[in-house]
């Protein structure tokens, strides 16, 4: 055994015997050994006991290298004799016994929520908990029987022993070391998550741009990370402007278009142009669609901008409707052979796998983004850049298919998609009328986001009948 194996998360206070015994989950009964006592002489600074910190010639050499942390798993039944806890963004402190399943789609364990009592400050003893009678967390149908019933947190959360003392429940850990071990729980757990981000990030502008390393490389560096704050979530500006340049004849006699195309991100304040983010590309295409490129950089942005995040697009009118209109499920606009399938799909994707709420600004905030808008569209009319230094950008088709079933819009319709669908609809009593539809495409495009909607199939056939 080691100095750090006996010392609570913060690396310089002692460990209690009980609480070491029940840390360590060791089944010792009965008094404290005399090694122990021994040690406790040797290191502590106050020979009260009052506070366990340790001498200072002790901490030196003491690296706190493993925290030991028995983790909550949402999946796992919880001993009866453990309660859980963990630290909100505030560094306050969360108590909680694990009651029952919660029906919340974030959330899948609810428990009975723990308060402190008595002295809330005293670092160098275990809490008295007891239970909440009820409080602003409480997500109980009953609010008023007195228990007071909240979410419990599954990643950043751990159990400790607890004991039942008189009226309270205490846990085997003092006040210090639940704080200590909580923060860094919470610390390690977010650190490990914004990784995970970034990384599939990197992965994502791998995938979907094909552009010169350098010009990747910018967009890298520009990736925003996600801040962990109480004052809800970050917001950005996203501001775009295409050009269409002259239009060349290639070597092959076929006509391209050509493309500039300027990207400004802002964050927080729209005013603020301290920590403007501007880019710059060209595109040349077969395509005479600048709809179509608009789209494309809104793609590029989007992977720029941090996920769990607020997002305003000022871009042109038409094209912005375009996504509002398509967002909309209710709209029969809604169609697979728009021109612009690929990209709306994989825009509305993203916002909602990224958790990106795009939002409408009000008539100030508009008044300034078209503003820069303007600025931007200047810039590109006066050519203040040298074309040929600026890089070329585009986006990898096939990286923009999110589902099997998008390969309908390169009217390539039989897929294992397509052919599983068919399958669970020879189950169906009236399988000959779907089958014999002529419209039998359109009835798969309409249901391929649900699988099989019996509902709107019906609907299908009634319209279809009469
Ligand atoms: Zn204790
Ligand atoms: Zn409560």
């Amino acid at each position: 055994m080691f100095i750090e194996d006996i010392l609570e998360a913060d690396g310089i206070t002692l460990l209690k015997w009980k609480h070491l015994i029940k840390e360590r989950n060791l089944n010792t009964q009965g008094r404290i050994p005399q090694w122990f006592k021994n040690i406790e002489t040797k290191l502590l600074e106050d020979k009260e006991g009052t506070t366990r910190k340790i001498k200072n010639e002790y901490i030196s050499i003491t690296q706190k290298r493993k925290i030991n942390i028995n983790y909550f798993d949402e999946n796992e039944k919880t001993n009866k004799n453990q309660i859980i806890t963990w630290c909100e963004t505030d560094e306050s402190l969360i108590f909680v016994e694990d009651k029952k399943k919660s029906f919340s789609k974030k959330y899948k364990r609810l428990g009975r929520h723990l308060i402190t009592i008595g002295n809330k400050d005293d670092l160098n003893n275990s809490p008295n908990l007891i239970g909440c009678e009820g409080c602003h967390r409480n997500v109980s149908k009953k609010k008023d029987n007195g228990e007071c019933l909240i979410y419990i947190e599954n990643e950043i959360s751990r159990k400790i022993e607890k004991r039942k003392e008189e009226d309270f429940i205490r846990p085997y850990e003092t006040l210090n070391n639940i704080l200590t071990k909580n923060i860094w729980l919470r610390n390690t757990i977010n650190e490990e998550k914004k990784d995970t981000l970034y990384n599939k990030r990197i992965e994502m502008i791998d995938n979907t741009i094909k552009a010169s390393e350098e010009f990747i490389n910018i967009i890298k560096n520009s990736i925003f990370e996600r801040k962990e704050s109480d004052f809800g979530k970050d917001r950005f500006f996203l501001i775009i402007e295409v050009k269409k340049n002259k239009t060349k004849i290639d070597d092959k006699g076929k006509r391209k278009y050509y493309y500039n195309i300027i990207w400004k991100i802002r964050s927080e304040n729209v005013n603020n142009n301290n920590n403007e983010l501007q880019i710059i590309a060209k595109h040349e295409s077969i395509y005479d669609n600048e709809y179509k490129i608009i789209l494309r950089s809104i793609i590029l942005g989007l992977l720029i901008i941090a996920e769990n995040s607020e997002l305003i697009l000022e871009i042109n009118d038409r094209v912005k409707n375009l996504i509002y209109d398509f967002n909309n499920k209710c709209s029969n606009r809604r169609k697979i052979d728009s021109e612009y399938y690929l990209e709306l799909l994989f825009i509305e994707d993203f916002l909602e796998n990224n958790e990106i709420d795009m939002l409408d600004a009000n008539e100030v905030t508009t008044n300034c983004l078209k503003e820069i808008r303007k600025t931007s569209r200047e810039f590109l009319d006066f050519k203040i850049f040298d074309d040929t230094r600026i890089d070329d950008f585009e986006l990898i088709d096939e990286a923009l298919i999110i589902n099997e079933f998008n390969v309908i819009w390169n009217n390539r319709i039989i897929s294992g998609g397509y052919r599983a669908w068919r399958k669970k609809i020879t189950n169906a009593i009236w399988k000959n009328e779907i089958l014999n539809s002529e419209k039998l495409d359109d009835l798969f495009v309409y249901n391929y986001k649900k699988e099989f909607d019996w509902v709107t199939t019906l609907e299908f056939i009634k319209l279809k009948i009469s």
